[in-house]
Formats: structure tokens, C-alpha cells, sequence
């Protein structure tokens, strides 16, 4: 489903993305680890194409999101293609950026009225069912102040869930969290997986990791270290720099 060739992206001449090439396959849950600075969210960004890439392509579902070095054949896709890419793409952030003068119910309706163009009515059953399966059918009617951090960033994901979106991009969605919220984010993630959502998830989580990613794939400095199943990733690394980082984490 995301194929990523030979990425190159630098701040400056801060070179943030070295040569990052990999694969997740439809139904994949693929869990980004690495330290800070290593460009894990400048790699997500770039699949949503927030940010714009200097070389090598990535693919979504076979359309190239990518820019630079195009392969012959390949045509750029318009502003209106992107769009209509982008709308397929969920992210969720760590800082949960809801409306706040909306409330829970109508942060999930929101941008199916606008971009799917439903009707309030059908926007507004779509978005219950989905805050029911994230545990929130009771606060519906809250607005973001009114809610926890762990409730926030599960409105966050049920509202990116309402695009009905191919490909889930979480960037660090528990850090911000307080310890005792983290395990009700992760278990609506888990959740996700299950139901064979594709998932790309950069995370501290070990214990997601392990648990519900299909591969783990370690990033240094714009660079791919280690990119295995998650067996062998924690029982069997190749690469020293992922012991270190496994024995640092956990
Ligand atoms: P963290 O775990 O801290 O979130 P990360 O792996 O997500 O780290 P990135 O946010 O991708 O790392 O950042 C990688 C590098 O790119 C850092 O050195 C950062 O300073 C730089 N960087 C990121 N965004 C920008 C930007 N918009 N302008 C300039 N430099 C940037
Ligand atoms: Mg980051």
C-alpha cells in the first residue's frame, strides 16, 4: 500500500532523511522507533505530504505522493489529486488538535459534511457509531476542555477514522499522555489493528511494539538501521545500534 524509494530530505544543510526506502503492505501495523532527531515525523509528514520531499518517491496505493526524481511514466499529481490523496490518509498527532468550540460529536462530523459531503444526518450516525467504538458514546456533547487527554486523542482518531481513510499515520499519539491514559489510547489502536487497518505508528511504546506491530523498523539519524518483524526485531536484532536502543527503552 506505501512503498517509499530512496527519500532524501534536508532542512538546510541539516540532512534529515538520508536514503530511506521501505515497504508496508495493505492490513500492515508498522511501528517507527528511533530517537529523537532521527526524522520520524519528518518520514510521516512526508507520506501525507505535509512536507515536501527533495528526492527518491513514495506511493500510496499506487499514486505517487512523492516529489524529485520522477521515473519515467510516473505523472505528478495535481493540487486536486493530492487532495483527494491526502483525504485518505489519516494522522493523528501527540498534541490532540480538536476544534475546541466544537464538540466531540461535531469534531467527527466536521470534515465528512465538508470534504464527503454528507448530510448532517448521515455525518452525524457515522460519527456516533464511531465515538461509540472508541469508548466515548457518554461524551458525545463534551467539548475538547471538558475531556482527558486520553478521551481528546480518541476523538482525534475517531474523527481521522471518519475520512474513511486506507492508511492510519500516528505520530507519537500517547506521549503526551498521562501514564494512566496512555493504556486507553493504545487499546483503541490495538483495536484498529485488529480490524486490519494499515497503521503506521511512531511510538515509544515497547510493549505496543512487540504486541501489535506485524514489523518494527528502527530509524538513526535519516537513516534505516534495523527493519524486521517484530519477533526478530526484539528477540533477534542484527545491528548492535538496535540492541542499544531495545536495552535503553525498556
Ligand atoms: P522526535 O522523537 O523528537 O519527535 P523525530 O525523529 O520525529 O524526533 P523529526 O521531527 O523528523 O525527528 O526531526 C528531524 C530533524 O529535522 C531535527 O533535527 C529537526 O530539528 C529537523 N526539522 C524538523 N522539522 C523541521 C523544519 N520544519 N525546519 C527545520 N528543521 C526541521
Ligand atoms: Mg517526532
Amino acid at each position: 500500500l506505501v512503498r517509499i524509494r530512496q527519500v532524501k530530505k534536508s532542512f538546510g544543510d541539516n540532512t534529515v532523511l538520508r536514503d530511506i526506502t521501505m515497504d508496508v503492505r495493505a492490513g500492515e501495523v508498522v511501528c517507527l522507533l528511533g530517537s529523537s532527531g532521527a526524522g520520524k515525523s519528518t518520514l510521516l509528514r512526508a507520506i501525507n505530504r505535509l512536507e515536501k520531499i527533495d528526492a527518491g518517491q513514495i506511493w500510496v496505493d499506487e499514486m505517487l505522493v512523492g516529489f524529485g526524481e520522477y521515473r519515467d511514466g510516473v505523472r505528478e499529481l495535481t493540487e486536486r489529486g493530492m487532495a483527494a490523496q491526502r483525504a485518505h490518509i489519516g494522522m493523528v498527532f501527540q498534541r490532540f488538535n480538536l476544534f475546541p468550540h466544537m464538540t466531540a460529536l461535531q469534531n467527527v462530523m466536521e470534515a465528512p459534511r465538508a470534504v464527503r459531503r454528507l448530510s448532517g444526518a448521515a455525518a452525524k450516525a457515522e460519527a456516533r457509531e464511531l465515538l461509540e467504538s472508541v469508548g466515548l458514546a457518554d461524551k458525545m456533547e463534551h467539548y475538547p476542555a471538558q475531556l482527558s487527554g486520553g478521551q481528546q486523542q480518541r476523538v482525534a482518531i475517531a474523527r481521522a477514522l471518519a475520512m474513511k481513510p486506507q492508511l492510519m499515520l500516528f505520530d507519537e499519539p500517547t506521549s503526551a499522555l498521562d501514564p494512566e491514559l496512555v493504556g486507553e489510547v493504545l487499546k483503541v489502536m490495538t483495536e484498529l489493528a485488529r480490524q486490519g487497518m494499515t497503521m503506521i505508528v511512531v511510538t515509544h511504546e515497547m510493549g505496543f511494539a512487540r504486541e501489535v506491530a506485524d514489523r518494527v523498523v528502527l530509524m538513526h539519524g535519516g537513516e534505516i538501521v534495523e527493519d524486521a518483524s517484530a519477533a526478530d526485531f526484539f528477540e533477534n536484532p542484527q545491528h548492535e545500534r538496535t540492541r542499544q536502543f531495545i536495552a535503553s527503552s525498556t
